[in-house]
Order: C-alpha cells, then sequence, then structure tokens
C-alpha cells in the first residue's frame, strides 16, 4: 500500500513527519511518498523556492527510506489536480496496489470542493489525520463519511480504492508551517517545531525574515 501527503511544505515541520510516520509505522503502508504541490498562480504564492522546498523536503527525509519525495506535480506544466496526479500514479502502479491520499483534518473539511472528489474516491482511499483546531465537518462531508467511512485499517488493505480512515491515533502537533514562517518573521526561533537540519537551510538561505 503506498501514501502520498501532499502538501506546500513551506517548509516541512513535524507536524507533517511525525503524524506521516505513525499512518506508515501503525498502517500497512510499504511507502509514504511526500509530494510538493504546484501552487496555482492565483493562490498566495509559498515563499520559499520550489528548488528549496525541495531541499528542504530532502534535508527532512534524510535516513527514512520509507517516507520518500515525490517531484511530479512540480514538473507537470500547468494546474495539478490531485486527480490528475492520482490517474498518473494508477497508470504506473496499476489498477490492484491500495492508494492513498494523506490529509490533515483541515485539508478533509475542504475535501468536497476538491476537483472531482467522488473520482479521487475511485482512485484512492483516504487517510485523515487528526490535527488540533477546528475542521468542521459539514452535512455533505458527513454523508461522505457515512458512505465510504471505515474503521479498521484491514479495509483499505482489502480494497485498491473507495475507503476514508480517520486515524484519531496520528500524534496531534498543533504545528504549522504559517506558524514557524511567523516566528522567524517576528525573529524569533522556530527550533523543536521542525528538523534542525530544515532549520539549518531556513537560516543559510535566509528564509522567512
Ligand atoms: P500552512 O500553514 O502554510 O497552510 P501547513 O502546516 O498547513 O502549512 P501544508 O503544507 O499546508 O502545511 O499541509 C500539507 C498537508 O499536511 C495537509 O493535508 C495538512 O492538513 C497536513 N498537515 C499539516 N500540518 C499538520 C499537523 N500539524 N497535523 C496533521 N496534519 C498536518
Ligand atoms: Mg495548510
Amino acid at each position: 500500500m503506498i501514501g502520498i501527503l501532499g502538501g506546500t511544505f513551506d517548509p516541512i515541520h513535524f507536524g507533517h513527519l511525525r503524524p506521516a510516520l505513525d499512518c506508515l509505522q501503525g498502517l500497512s503502508f510499504n511507502e509514504i511518498r511526500m509530494m510538493p504541490l504546484k501552487v496555482a498562480v492565483h493562490r498566495p504564492q509559498p515563499q520559499a523556492s520550489t528548488a528549496q522546498r525541495v531541499q528542504m523536503l530532502k534535508a527532512a527525509l534524510v535516513d527514512q527510506t520509507d517516507l520518500t519525495l515525490d517531484t511530479r506535480e512540480l514538473e507537470r506544466s500547468g494546474s495539478s489536480f490531485s486527480y490528475d496526479t492520482l490517474m498518473a500514479l494508477r497508470a504506473e502502479l496499476g489498477g490492484d496496489i491500495p492508494l492513498c491520499l494523506l490529509l490533515g483534518a483541515d485539508a478533509f473539511a475542504n475535501f468536497l470542493t476538491w476537483h472531482r472528489p467522488h473520482d479521487i474516491l475511485k482512485l484512492a482511499h483516504l487517510v485523515v489525520m487528526a490535527r488540533p483546531g477546528d475542521a468542521p465537518i459539514d452535512d455533505a462531508l458527513a454523508t461522505l463519511l457515512q458512505m465510504h467511512g471505515c474503521a479498521e485499517q484491514a479495509a483499505l488493505t482489502a480494497a485498491p480504492a473507495g475507503r476514508i480512515l480517520w486515524y484519531s491515533q496520528a500524534t496531534q502537533l498543533a504545528i504549522s508551517s504559517t506558524q514557524i514562517r511567523q516566528l522567524i518573521a517576528q525573529g524569533f526561533s522556530p527550533r523543536y517545531l521542525l528538523p534542525d537540519a530544515v532549520l539549518a537551510l531556513i537560516e543559510r538561505e535566509q528564509l522567512y525574515r
């Protein structure tokens, strides 16, 4: 089973890494791919460049061979949708292997506004990682959970796609990239919220000042 955690990663922090490792170890993943997203032109752009975001991810993932980096969305031209990415992954990996999109509870709260969410569920499962803070579940999302929700990891390995697992065992860390960028902009250190190797890159490149 392969997991995909998409994000801006501006910068990557322990709130991404620890829940991803919890999923890797607690569910039957062979690999979880961190997938930096290209940000659509009409959205606020990341403060770090694409190359810097990739560098920070590489620094964070050193020595953890089952958490990998997949840069396909950065390489594709035009805006990229998770649906297109999953179609490409399916073409590569075949239809049988279970694929899981990992996302934090805040991202899941917006899932029905994504491009072709119901088709995404035909291509992958969703694993929702608990995250501190409000992530209101509206009626439409509650209905989706009723239709696709599952309580056991066995349901994920039993089918290639289509289930939603709310993974409350993921460590809840109240850490966000926004908080880290703000600390640095205010002249404070974000140390202990992210790997030292990532912080060293941020300092070297004078990011987020
Ligand atoms: P920003 O503050 O810039 O939005 P972020 O910390 O939310 O950054 P993203 O790159 O936006 O990080 O998040 C990528 C994915 O990781 C999303 O699915 C998000 O919900 C999840 N995620 C980020 N931080 C956490 C956390 N502390 N706990 C659980 N999931 C998280
Ligand atoms: Mg975010």
